[in-house]
């Protein structure tokens, strides 16, 4: 069942769990996350991120009209609670046009810009998200960035509670994500958390917080960090990592020019590629949902 956001982060907070975001980039991998959810009997966020959708690097632009159906079809017709999100997106255009799509919450988030436009963009944002009952979600400080990839680093900035506090106050949002130590698109070290900064920042807001940068923190952290006030989890590398490594074998072990074509894909079965891949951020998703303690809490709902 489709279900806002704030109603399920609500749930969260009362309950002492996280939900989690899990970032998908197509149909297989949004089903993967419905999987895990349905498994565990627990509520979930699902969506796409708006930075990758509308990338320039992007050989074809994509119809954000698509995706926001699909995510949102998925959510009606199951029978856990889901909230649907347009994470992350840089382009006020593409904010507006996710909530037309049908994502029940949005997040507007470009670097770099100044204090004054992020504060009037995201007020303006709010007040339409709002009478259109969608959720907005804001990022205050910079998630340092480290990809193993490319070996490059960017340096981040802790979020200032003050300012986080002012933040929220002037604008409206239904949560804040948290600047405290954690890493975009980490994957081989664990990040070092400030809990004392998250402490004072879950004493100052006044909206759920939360952790981007899921992929790179460890079990026992992510708990620590739900216990001090974090009530949403986002989650994308790793997921992308567990399907690139379940398609390693097809390419491995088989010849792959002598291989059934229906079988390997869009059959479903075990020998299909693309399933494998679905297992593969299914089972991702059902250790995160462990973690973050959000199974059996659909029941709430
Ligand atoms: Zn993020």
């Amino acid at each position: 069942m489709f279900v806002p956001m704030r109603k399920i982060l609500r749930d969260a907070e009362k309950n002492a769990y996280a939900v989690g975001y899990f970032e998908a980039f197509n149909m297989d991998a949004l089903l993967a996350c419905l999987d895990a959810a349905i498994e565990t009997r627990s509520p979930i966020i699902i969506g796409f991120g708006g930075q990758f959708l509308s990338s320039p690097k992007r050989k074809e632009p994509e119809n954000i009209y698509l995706y926001g159906a699909l995510a949102k079809a998925a959510a009606e017709h199951s029978d856990i609670p889901v909230a649907t999100l347009l994470n992350e997106s840089d382009r006020i255009d593409m904010v507006y046009q996710g909530m037309k799509a049908g994502f029940g919450a949005v997040m507007y988030q470009k670097e770099p810009e100044s204090e004054e436009d992020t504060l009037r963009i995201t007020r303006e944002v709010c007040k339409v998200a709002h009478y259109l009952n969608i959720d907005v979600e804001s990022e205050v400080g910079r998630l340092p960035m480290q990809n193993i990839a490319t070996g490059t680093a960017d340096a981040g900035q802790n979020t200032d509670v003050a300012y986080a506090k002012k933040f929220v106050s002037e604008t409206d949002i239904d949560a804040l994500a948290v600047a405290i130590g954690n890493v975009h698109l980490l994957e081989s070290s664990k990040a070092d958390l400030d809990f004392d900064l998250l402490k004072s920042l879950h004493a100052n807001v006044p909206v759920p917080l939360v952790l981007h940068g899921g992929t790179g923190i460890s079990d026992e952290d992510i708990k620590k960090a739900i216990r001090l006030g974090i009530t949403k989890m986002n989650v994308g590398t790793v997921l992308k990592r567990c399907y690139i490594n379940a398609l390693k074998p097809f390419y491995k072990e088989k010849e792959i020019d002598k291989i059934d074509t229906h079988v390997t894909i869009g059959w479903g079965g075990n020998d299909d590629m693309i399933s494998a891949g679905r297992d593969a951020i299914r089972d991702k998703i059902h250790e995160f949902i462990e973690v973050f303690g959000s199974a059996g809490m659909a029941k709430h709902f």
